[in-house]
């Protein structure tokens, strides 16, 4: 279907895609293109790249569909070094986790969001990352968020469509604000959330005891506290408006059950607990 693939930024994501794509015959040539040589040649040595090239501008050349796997903070400067090698033929996407700032860079670049760029974000991953930690089941029966515009080319949303269906996974549009409000609530907040919480114990002063005596609710609640620090500040900074007022949201919640906790009201500490159980029960039910 693509005869050739070009990745830019061969991690954990970029990887997973190409090695999904590969296993099902879907794309001809995968070439990568990175900052790191030695990372690229690990993706050389996996078989998830066909070729590596260091210079962007022969990675792009003769590229039917370009992916852009970097962390959000460096697709500005990518586009802008990706901008003069663009044939016209290319279709370009993205697999950012935050879509209202990945649009406005790729407007402060070309002026307006090219018809054959489809901003997309894959609703899967893990804690690890790079190129190691890729493989091609990753987006099985997971979905995908694309978020094109009225003037996006039919044409480019179809193919870029097809391409995550090849990987096993349902895809969905959805407009960019909406994505950016619904991912600060079930993706960022719960990331910052754990980050903070393990931050702040490793800061206490007994807190060689608090990890010994940690136990599964620790880890299972922490397991995202593991995951690429520059990767989730650059989430944070640029789905600042919608993650801050999910923040708020919850710090007042937070709040309430605070002085629950203080004034010993039993039944509005109940019914908090009682309505997550049954709202999380729901969810396990269709998706654990
Ligand atoms: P990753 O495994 O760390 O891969 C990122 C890749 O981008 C690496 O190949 C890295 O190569 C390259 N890169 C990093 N900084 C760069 C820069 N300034 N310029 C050029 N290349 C750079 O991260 P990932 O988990 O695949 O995430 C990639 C993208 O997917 C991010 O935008 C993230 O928001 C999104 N995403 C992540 C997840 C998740 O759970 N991990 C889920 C959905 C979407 P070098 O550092 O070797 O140069």
């Amino acid at each position: 279907m693509i005869k050739r693939l070009c990745i830019i930024g061969v991690g954990l994501i970029g990887g997973s895609l190409a090695r999904a794509l590969k296993a099902t015959g879907a794309c001809g040539e995968v070439v990568g293109y990175g900052r790191n040589p030695e990372a690229l040649q690990r993706a050389l040595e996996l078989g998830v790249i066909d070729r590596a090239e260091s210079d962007i501008a022969a990675a792009a050349r003769g590229a039917d569909v370009i992916v852009l796997g970097v962390p959000v903070g460096a697709m500005e400067a990518v586009l802008g070094e990706l901008k003069p090698h663009l044939e016209p033929q290319t279709i370009l996407t993205d697999v950012g986790s935050t879509k209202g700032s990945v649009v406005e860079a790729a407007k402060r670049v070309f002026g307006t969001l090219p018809p054959r760029f489809v901003p997309g974000h894959p609703i899967a991953g893990t804690e690890q990352s790079g190129v190691e930690a890729s493989f091609a089941e990753l987006y099985r029966q997971r979905r995908v968020i694309l978020t094109p515009d009225a003037a996006t080319d039919p044409e480019a949303l179809e193919t870029i469509r097809l391409m995550w269906q090849q990987t096993g996974a349902e895809v969905i549009e959805m407009p960019v604000a909406h994505h950016d409000e619904v991912l600060a609530a079930t993706s960022h907040l719960p990331h910052l959330l754990a980050f903070t919480l393990v931050d702040t114990l490793a800061r206490l002063e007994d807190h060689d005891d608090i990890f010994r005596f940690a136990a599964g609710g620790f880890r299972d609640f922490t397991r995202i506290a593991s995951s690429n620090p520059q990767m989730w500040h650059d989430i944070c900074l640029n789905n600042r408006d919608a993650l801050l007022k999910m923040l708020q949201r919850f710090s007042t919640e937070l709040g309430t059950l605070a002085r629950a906790i203080e004034g010993g009201d039993s039944e509005a500490i109940l019914a908090t607990f009682q309505r997550a159980k049954s709202a999380r029960d729901a969810y396990c039910e269709k998706n654990c």
